[in-house]
Formats: structure tokens, sequence, C-alpha cells
């Protein structure tokens, strides 16, 4: 498979059958926002909202995730939103590694052609695909560089985190707070400027 625009990848997603999340599914959930977006937001999988919708970061825990770009001066319309499986597991299950194996590449077609010079994953199952060490807890706020993408990865918790810890809302909006500052020391403007990514690797 090739693709050469974004919508052709978010139409393969549509009608992906490589693993039996598919069976289940009511819509796959490619993910939204515009094709230049220099930052790219990656959670872990659609839930019971996002499934029936067909669009990322819906309900309760898209309404956090809303709150947070606001303490960092951002919307949704800045970002390009996605997750690692486009699928909902049952019951928000967490995504088991065969799963991840199969739907990643769909992930990775998407940071080919968008070139993010900003990647932020939200939650532990997001961070783990892009690096096993250092531990999530201690690498969260931390800015790292992807050499394979020739992009910085922010990691963060997940929004839904703090709908049942609520003692962790204070760091979660810090980190937020935090990400103004991070673009400015990087020179990262929202929109149009790509990194110089030309590979892919599936
Ligand atoms: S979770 Fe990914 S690999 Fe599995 S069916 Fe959905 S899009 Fe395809």
């Amino acid at each position: 498979m090739h693709f050469t625009t974004l919508h052709e990848v978010e139409d393969a997603i549509r009608a992906c059958t490589k693993c039996p999340l598919a069976q289940s599914r009511t819509h796959a959930v490619p993910g939204e926002g515009p094709a230049d977006a220099t930052l790219m937001l990656i959670g872990e999988a659609p839930g019971r909202n996002e499934d029936a919708t067909g669009r990322p970061f819906v309900g309760s825990a898209g309404k956090q995730l809303e709150a947070g770009l606001a303490r960092a001066g951002l919307t949704r319309g800045d970002v390009y939103i996605t997750s690692i499986l486009k699928c909902r597991p049952p019951n928000n299950r967490d995504p088991k590694r065969e799963e991840v194996t199969a739907c990643t590449p769909w992930l990775i077609w998407q940071i080919t052609l968008i070139k993010p010079r900003l990647i932020i994953t939200l939650g532990r199952h997001a961070y783990a695909f892009f690096q096993k060490h250092p531990p999530f807890r201690e690498a969260l706020g931390t800015l790292y560089h992807l050499e394979a993408y020739d992009a910085f990865l922010l990691p963060m918790l997940h929004p839904a985190a703090i709908l049942y810890r609520r003692q962790w809302a204070e760091a979660y909006y810090t980190l937020w707070e935090k990400l103004p500052h991070i673009l400015k020391e990087k020179n990262i403007p929202l929109r149009g400027q790509k990194n110089q990514l030309t590979k892919h690797n599936i």
C-alpha cells in the first residue's frame, strides 16, 4: 500500500479489517485535524462516544482535552488528533499487543504525511509505542527527540485520567501550560512549517 494524501489513509482506516476489532466497532476513528498541523496528539483508542460518532476525543475525555488545549491557548482546530488503535476495544479494555502491531502502520502513515514537529502522547499506551524508557511517570512533561520521525515527543497524561483521579488535575493542567514555552523555545509554529521527514518505514 502507498498513500499520497491524509484523506486516502483515513478512508483506508475506515474500511480496515486487519484485526478482530473491526467486527465489534460501529465506526473506525481515523483522526481529525489540519493536514498541515505541526502538533499531533495521540491517544490510546476510541471509547464509546468515539465509536458511535467516528470522531476522536468526544464526550467527557474530549472536554478535558479541550480544557487542556485551552490552557495552552489552543483549540482542537489547531492540532491533528488521533490514537494508537483506530477501533474501540470491547469495554474499553487495554489494547492487545497484536492489535497495536496490526494498527500502528496506519499511525506511521499519518505521521509520514502530516510530518508533525511535536508529537504529544496522551497516556502510557501511546507513550509506550514511541519509547520504553524512561517509565511513563518519569517521562511525563519531558521533551524528547524522536530520531525516526525527526520530531519532538512530549508525553502527557491522558485526559480521562483526571476524570478518575482528581488529584492529577493540577499536574495535567501544569503540563499543558508548559506547552507554549516549548513551542517558542523550539521555534514551532502551529501550522505549515513541516519537519524534513521523507521516509516511512512500512
Ligand atoms: S483497530 Fe486498526 S487494525 Fe484493527 S480493524 Fe481497526 S483500523 Fe484495522
